[in-house]
């Protein structure tokens, strides 16, 4: 029987908000407390505005680079770039689209019955009463604090910019990834420190806008944690198009010298550009929540330790999205977030199981990824045979003129059951769903091969692969 009704959720963003619509249907009396909006951190400052950012630079990369090869000519004999942006209309785009996109979760959020609070959640410190219930205090912007009681609380704070002691960002020159939005002229000469997802995504972008980019990686590679083939495709076509890709390089500070930024990197060297942009990570929104007080363990770097159904280690308290650093998206925030709710409600709940969630870089060429991967199978973890097919055989690639990028499937060796993929191309975000389908749904290589695919169609590569692993497959079992 359910006899969980009241949940208070501090952090209204996709961990948050998902949560709050399913306790909600589910019957429950809820109440989201949030700092700065909902949607959060995903819909305001990252995840949505870093891509309709990126909207306006792939229309400037796919023509700029193949407008010349499919027959377009210009009516312009400027020798600079034919097109141009105007970065402070980008940018008032970018914002507005966020806003809105918290008003629709708002209105719907609050049409589903939920109690929203604008504030600062914490944990009270009395811990856990008779009944099981505890309290959460919200510290309101005009000075006073309420007190909320609830049988089951989802904290879902999400997480913030690192800043590097040497390098203070001043929001004019030296930027976080929630600052750029403010910039009305595109920054000349860009240099971004920090080469993970984030790093290579606004290195790209700005690069497609018209920006003279210096990418600053501490590792061998850009991308460090993403498939090696796909992170040398990537790093191949930001060096074709005129970035300066520095790898093994650390940058130890930024400092502002009039109009420009000067970084110093590890060995002492001084590099300069009008402006720098800090990927180097983020910190969880853990602190001063008394959550140690109430028992719930954080791991060394202050992020909070979960189980597969979102619990922390103090009874009654939930835990999802970047705070638990269990997988930094906003697709996985949303799946923890629901879970918890199902848990702590007494619905069924199938626990978290990161091996069927696909991500995506949104660069170009994108890099989209599901699944096992070669690192995992390269460290025995999963014992897999692969295809890498590059897309240039495609012949909508062709077509198209592309050339850079491939799909790579894994599956095991004697069943031939699909349990990972690569898609290196454009909109490899939308190709990559018949693979995770197939990771999903256990379907073998031959599955996937025997359903049609559109000719011509850059999906017909994922066929492809499919059929050259049935085959591969079938060789190395027999031998
Ligand atoms: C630049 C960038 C681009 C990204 N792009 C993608 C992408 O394309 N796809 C993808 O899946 N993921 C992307 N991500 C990751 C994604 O944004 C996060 O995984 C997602 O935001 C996590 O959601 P969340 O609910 O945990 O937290 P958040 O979205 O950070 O929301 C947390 C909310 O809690 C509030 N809060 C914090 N502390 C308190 C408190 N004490 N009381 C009340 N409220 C509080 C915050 O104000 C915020 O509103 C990107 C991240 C970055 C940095």
């Amino acid at each position: 029987m359910v006899h969980v009704t009241r949940i208070v959720i501090i952090g209204g963003g996709p961990g948050g908000y998902e949560a709050a619509l399913v306790a909600a249907q589910l019957g429950a009396e809820v109440t989201v407390v949030d700092r700065d909006g909902l949607g959060g951190s995903a819909v305001l400052t990252d995840c949505v505005p870093s891509k309709t950012l990126i909207a306006t630079a792939e229309v400037m990369t796919g023509f700029d680079s193949s407008h010349g090869e499919l027959g377009i000519t210009l009516a312009c004999d400027s020798p600079e770039r034919a097109i141009s942006v105007d970065l402070g209309k980008v940018n008032r785009r970018v914002k507005r689209l966020a806003i809105a996109q918290s008003h629709d979760i708002t209105q719907s959020v609050t049409r589903a019955g939920v109690t929203v609070l604008r504030g600062r959640g914490r944990l009270g410190t009395g811990g856990q009463a008779a009944d099981g219930s505890r309290e959460v205090l919200v510290d309101a912007v005009d000075g006073t604090t309420q007190s909320l009681r609830a049988d089951a609380v989802l904290i879902s704070t999400g997480a913030h910019p690192r800043e590097l002691p040497d390098a203070a960002p001043d929001g004019e020159r030296i930027l976080t990834w929630t600052q750029v939005y403010d910039l009305d002229e595109l920054p000349r000469e860009l240099i971004v420190v920090g080469s993970g997802v984030t790093g290579a995504e606004f290195a790209g972008a700005y690069q497609a806008l018209g920006s003279k980019v210096t990418l600053v990686s501490s590792r061998d590679r850009v991308l460090p944690g993403e498939d090696p083939d796909a992170a040398e495709v990537l790093e191949d076509v930001f060096r074709r198009r005129g970035m300066n890709v520095m790898g093994r390089t650390r940058a130890e500070g930024a400092k502002r010298v009039g109009d420009r930024v000067e970084v110093t990197l590890g060995d002492g060297t001084v590099i300069t550009g009008t402006h720098c942009l800090m990927a180097v990570g983020s910190i969880p929104n853990t602190a001063d929540m008394g959550l140690e007080e109430a028992g719930v363990k954080l791991n060394d770097w202050g992020q909070i330790k979960v189980d597969r159904v979102s619990r922390t280690s103090a009874p009654g308290v939930y835990a999802a999205g970047d705070c638990t650093g269990v997988f930094m998206l906003a697709s996985v925030a949303a799946m923890q977030g629901r879970i918890a709710m199902y848990h702590a409600l007494g619905d069924a709940v199938q626990p978290l199981n990161l091996k069927t969630v696909s991500s995506n870089v949104f660069t170009d060429p994108e890099i989209a990824t599901v699944g096992y991967t070669a690192a995992d199978v390269s460290c025995g973890k999963m014992d897999a045979v692969e295809v890498k097919l590059p897309l240039r055989g495609n012949p909508r690639a062709k077509m198209q003129g592309i050339r850079d990028g491939f799909v790579k499937l894994f599956c095991r060796p004697g069943t031939g059951i699909v349990v990972g993929g690569v898609v290196v191309a454009p909109r490899a975000s939308e190709l990559i769903h018949s693979i995770s389908l197939a990771v999903d749904n256990n379907l073998t290589v031959e599955q996937v091969a025997s359903a049609f695919t559109v000719y011509p169609s850059l999906s017909g590569s994922t066929a492809e692969a499919a059929r050259q692993l049935h085959i591969r497959k079938r060789a190395e079992t027999d031998s």
